[in-house]
């Protein structure tokens, strides 16, 4: 699986895939099921690489996207949110979200997608292409063995933050995010105060301009970590640590070994102005910015863009000379009306707002029960919830704050 055979790896695809995460992963195992031949490369040099992501999803995904639930480290059911000044316990009666491993959702969808017939190569980046002529593309692929050219019918880019096809859009403003996570281990006791529910951490005195968070992984060990916003380009790496590390003194609060680091990056392209795709190329997940920048969370969009792709990807390779025709419109028409307003949302909350509007936030959500926290935090229907809830003036009043009015 690492890096290319030369002699035996050369030729034609109809698809070449760059990127494994999920929107990568979950259209490889698509297209090769439909008998298209599929090649799906990761710079990644094994699945265990760097697990960046939390992997906190609602546990209808599951279902969903066809993730099975051996995948599944931990359940959830209850959410605390703690500000500064404030700290909001809601319990469930019943699970209503996962944990996975990352690391093993990526490796799950790519042998998915080998055992219909793709090929895949890990340690192999996109490092160009250019349109031929007859259509399709020439694909330069990079390995420790050195650069390698295939052609494909159809390159997807799906490189996420990297956006390694297009690049950033000249004109387009991106919200950048970091995050930094430690997988820790913790005695039973411990454990247990955090084994059945997310918690979040808000406002300046946690993580200025984000947010920490811990989550249950299962077997005494807890993922606990640290994000945090800017606008721009994303120049340098800020350093998280001390906010990790004061969430494991103050929260945790327990002896916790350390079983691994990881990180990664969110760039997501405000007003969704990222290039959709051009000529042979198509943009997918988060290079396309499928990610709720409010909350960072990611894998289920990335998955359903996915589908949302498919048919236009197939179209292509039906017709080459069609492109990706009104495949930005349709992404648009699922994504933009929510995720403007999250975006809004994001900029006021971590970038703008002092710390008394989180405790303000908490001390009235407090008052409303799980199910309106969870279309607020995972179904981003605000204004449904809010009328839902009957919460009235003062969640009104907070919410047209909010967004600015
Ligand atoms: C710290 C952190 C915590 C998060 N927590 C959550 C969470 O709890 N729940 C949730 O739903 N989402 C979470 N997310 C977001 C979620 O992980 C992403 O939205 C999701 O992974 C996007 O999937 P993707 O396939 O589009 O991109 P990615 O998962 O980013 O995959 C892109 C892949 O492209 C590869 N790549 C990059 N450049 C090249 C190249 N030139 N050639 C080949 N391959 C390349 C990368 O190695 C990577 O594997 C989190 C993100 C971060 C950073």
């Amino acid at each position: 699986m690492l890096g290319f055979d030369f002699a035996r790896f050369s030729g034609m695809f109809d698809v070449v895939i760059a990127g494994a995460g999920p929107a990568g992963g979950h259209l490889a195992r698509l297209l090769a099921g439909r008998g298209r031949s599929v090649l799906l490369v990761d710079a990644i040099p094994d699945w265990r690489h760097n697990p960046f992501s939390s992997a906190g999803l609602p546990l209808e995904a599951l279902d969903r996207w066809g993730l099975p639930h051996g995948l599944v480290k931990a359940r959830w059911r209850g959410l605390d949110i703690v500000s500064t000044a404030e700290r909001g316990h809601w319990e469930g009666d019943r699970d209503r979200g996962a944990v996975l491993d990352f690391g093993e959702l990526r490796a799950f969808l790519g042998q998915e997608a080998c055992a219909q017939g793709a090929e895949l190569r890990l340690g192999t980046r996109l490092v160009g292409w250019d349109a031929l002529p007859e259509g399709g593309c020439r694909v330069r692929l990079a390995s420790c063995a050195g650069i390698k050219e295939v052609q494909a019918r159809v390159l997807v880019d799906a490189t996420g933050p990297a956006r390694a096809a297009f690049g950033l859009r000249p004109g387009t403003d991106y919200l950048y995010g970091v995050g930094l996570e430690h997988l820790v281990e913790v005695d039973e006791a411990t454990y247990r105060r955090f084994g059945d529910r997310l918690v979040f951490y808000l406002g300046r005195g946690w993580v200025p301009g984000g947010y920490g968070w811990v989550f249950p992984m299962g077997q005494g060990r807890l993922k606990v970590g640290a994000g945090l916003f800017t606008v721009g380009r994303g120049a340098g790496r800020p350093g998280l640590e001390p906010f990790v590390q004061r969430l494991l003194r103050e929260e945790v609060r327990a002896e916790a070994r350390v079983l691994d680091t990881h990180g990664g990056v969110l760039r997501y392209a405000r007003g969704l102005g990222d290039t959709y795709a051009s000529g042979p190329v198509i943009a997918i997940g988060d290079a396309v910015s499928t990610l709720n920048v409010l909350g960072g969370e990611g894998i289920r969009f990335a998955m359903e863009g996915v589908e949302i792709a498919l048919p236009f990807v197939e179209a292509a390779l039906g017709d080459p000379g069609r492109g990706f025709h009104g495949y930005e419109r349709a992404m648009k028409k699922r994504f933009r009306h929510s995720w403007n307003q999250c975006e809004a949302l994001a900029i006021r909350k971590y970038l703008e707002e002092d710390d008394s509007r989180f405790d303000r936030m908490v001390r009235l959500l407090k008052k409303q029960d799980l199910d309106l926290l969870m279309d607020v935090l995972f179904h981003y229907r605000f204004g449904r919830a809010l009328r839902a809830a009957g919460a009235g003036y003062l969640l009104g009043k907070l919410w047209r704050k909010l967004r600015g009015g």
